[in-house]
């Protein structure tokens, strides 16, 4: 068996509180905090101490999936971005931009939800776009 603790930030909220996720045999298995990190102290909320949970989750999804004839079908990343791009604005020219409404995730960096808000606004054209922590 091999046991590894690799020091890493929660990714459920901005506050970046500290954790060693515990890896048993290439598989996340639990959170340790980190007491020497100086926003969680070695203190964790309920979602900081169950981050574990998620990573090897059989629901989850890690392949792009189009619906084909009313089945979902793996497709690569190019065809999936390059249909949802030519269906987006399909769907902004025939019903205006506040047809799309944008959300975003506590889980994305400050970056990346900037970057949503930049596609929402700058591309789409609508100031529909909010995030999670507002829901
Ligand atoms: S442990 Fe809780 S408070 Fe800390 S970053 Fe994660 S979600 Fe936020």
């Amino acid at each position: 068996m091999n046991c590894d603790f690799v020091l890493t930030t929660c990714p459920y909220c901005g506050c970046g509180c500290n954790f060693y996720l515990q890896v048993i045999d290439g598989k996340a298995v639990g959170v340790v905090p980190c007491k020497t990190h100086p926003v969680s102290k070695g203190t964790l909320c309920i979602k900081g101490w169950n981050a574990h949970q998620f990573v090897h989750d059989e629901k989850r999804l890690t392949k792009p999936l189009i619906k084909k004839s009313g089945r979902f079908e793996e497709v690569s990343w190019d065809e999936a971005l390059d249909y949802t791009a030519k269906r987006m604005l399909e769907i902004k020219e025939k019903t205006g931009p506040d047809s799309f409404g944008f959300l975003s995730s506590a889980k994305c960096t400050n970056e990346e939800n900037y970057l949503l808000m930049k596609l929402s606004r700058g591309v789409m054209g609508t100031n529909n776009v909010d995030h999670c922590a507002r829901l």
